[in-house]
C-alpha cells in the first residue's frame, strides 16, 4: 500500500489560490447540499497554552474521507513556527485505505483563504479593492493573495495588535506582492473608508466594531473560531447581511453570533444563507451596492479533505511528494 506524503511546499505549488477558490465553490455547494458529511469538530487541551483540534468527515465526489489533526499553540509565531501545525490522513473510499498524509499548516492557510475568496467573488461589489486586513499573522497573508485573486485590490492597509507585527507583515507581504502596503495606527482607521474587510486575528475580544463599517463593504470574518471569543461586536452582526459556511457550526462556535443572539438583537433567520447556497444559486448574495455583506468562516472538515483530494491527483501527476510503503 503506497502512501504519498506532501509538505509545506508541495502543497504551495499544486495548490494555487485561484484554483482552490474554484475548487472551494464546488466543496461549499457540496456542503449545503448534504454531499460532504462530518460531525463538529472536537478540541482538547493538549499541553499548557496549547490545543489539538480533530476535525473528521467524507465526501461523495471526490469520493474520500479523512481527518484534520491540528495542534493549537497560540505562541508559536514568536518561536518562528505556524500557531496552527498538524496533519491531514486522507483514505481512498473504494477499500478505506490511507492514500497520503499532508502538512496542515500550508493546507489550511491556503484553503481558508480560498473560502474568504470565494465569499467575496460572491458577496463583494465588483469594483471592491480598498483592503483593510485586521491581523498579521498567517492567515492575513494568504488573504492578502485570496482577495488579490477575487477582486483587482488597489490599495491595502494592514492593522495587528502588535505594531512590530504588522510591519513585518508590510514589508515582507509588500515585497512578494509587489505592492505598498501601509501599517495604520489604528483598527478604525484601517477599516475607515475600506469596502474589502478581512478580519485574521486570535482575538477574544472584538477589534472592529460595527459602526466604523462603510456601506457597501464586504467582510470576512475569519479568526476567534470558539463560541467564548469574537472578532466584531455585536453591532457588526446586525449592521451586515450575514453569511456561514455551515450553519451548524456557526451555532455552536460562532462567538459573535451567540452573543448577538443571546442579546436578543438577532433572530435565527438573520443568518442570509450559506455560502455554498450562494455558489449553487439556490439563495441571493448582495441585494444592493450600499449593503454590508459578512461571510462568517469557522472552517470545515470539507475543505480540508476537497483540498487534499486535489493536492494528491496533482501530486501523482507531476510525481511529486515523497511516497512511503505501509
Ligand atoms: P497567527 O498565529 O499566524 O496570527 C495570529 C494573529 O492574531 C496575529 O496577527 C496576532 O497579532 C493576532 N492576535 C493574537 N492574539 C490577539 C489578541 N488577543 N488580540 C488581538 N490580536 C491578536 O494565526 P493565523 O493567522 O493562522 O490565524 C488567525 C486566526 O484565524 C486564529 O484565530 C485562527 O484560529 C483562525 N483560523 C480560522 C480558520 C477558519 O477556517 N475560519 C482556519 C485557520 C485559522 P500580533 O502578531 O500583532 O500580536
Amino acid at each position: 500500500m503506497e502512501l504519498r506524503i506532501l509538505n509545506g511546499r508541495d502543497i504551495a505549488e499544486l495548490l494555487p489560490m485561484d484554483a482552490c477558490i474554484d475548487l472551494m465553490g464546488r466543496t461549499m455547494a457540496a456542503v449545503s447540499e448534504g454531499r460532504a458529511h462530518f460531525p463538529p469538530r472536537a478540541v482538547t487541551r493538549a499541553a499548557p497554552g496549547g490545543f489539538m483540534a480533530w476535525m473528521p468527515g467524507a465526501l461523495d465526489d471526490p469520493a474520500c474521507f479523512g481527518v484534520k489533526l491540528l495542534s493549537l499553540f497560540p505562541g508559536n509565531p514568536a518561536a518562528g513556527l505556524s500557531s496552527h501545525l498538524g496533519l491531514v490522513v486522507l483514505f481512498e473510499a473504494e477499500h478505506g485505505r490511507p492514500a497520503a498524509l499532508l502538512d496542515a499548516a500550508e493546507l489550511t492557510a491556503i484553503r481558508t483563504a480560498a473560502v474568504s475568496g470565494l465569499a467575496t467573488r460572491l458577496l463583494a461589489n465588483p469594483d471592491a479593492g480598498d483592503l483593510a486586513i485586521l491581523g498579521a499573522g498567517e492567515q492575513a497573508a494568504s488573504h492578502l493573495a485570496a482577495m488579490r485573486a477575487a477582486r483587482r485590490v488597489r490599495r491595502v492597509r494592514v492593522w495587528s495588535r502588535t505594531e512590530a507585527s504588522a510591519r513585518a507583515f508590510a514589508a515582507a507581504q509588500g515585497a512578494k506582492q509587489g505592492l505598498e502596503i501601509e501599517v495604520a495606527p489604528t483598527a478604525r482607521a484601517a477599516v475607515d473608508g475600506a469596502d474589502l474587510v478581512c478580519t485574521v486575528t486570535a482575538s477574544r475580544e472584538p477589534v472592529l466594531a460595527g459602526d466604523w463599517i462603510a456601506a457597501g463593504a464586504h467582510l470576512n470574518v475569519v479568526g476567534a473560531s470558539r463560541p467564548d471569543a469574537t472578532e466584531i461586536d455585536t453591532a457588526a452582526v446586525v449592521r451586515a447581511r450575514y453569511f456561514v459556511d455551515c450553519r451548524a457550526s456557526a451555532e455552536l462556535e460562532a462567538g459573535d453570533w451567540l452573543r448577538a443572539l443571546e442579546a436578543g438583537v438577532v433572530r435565527p433567520d438573520h443568518i442570509a444563507a450559506e455560502i455554498g447556497e450562494v455558489a449553487n444559486g439556490t439563495r441571493p448574495g448582495r441585494r444592493s451596492e450600499a449593503e454590508i455583506t459578512l461571510f462568517r468562516s469557522l472552517g470545515v472538515a470539507a475543505e480540508d479533505l476537497a483540498a487534499a483530494q486535489y493536492v494528491l491527483e496533482a501530486a501523482r501527476a507531476r510525481g511529486m511528494g515523497q511516497t512511503a510503503e505501509l
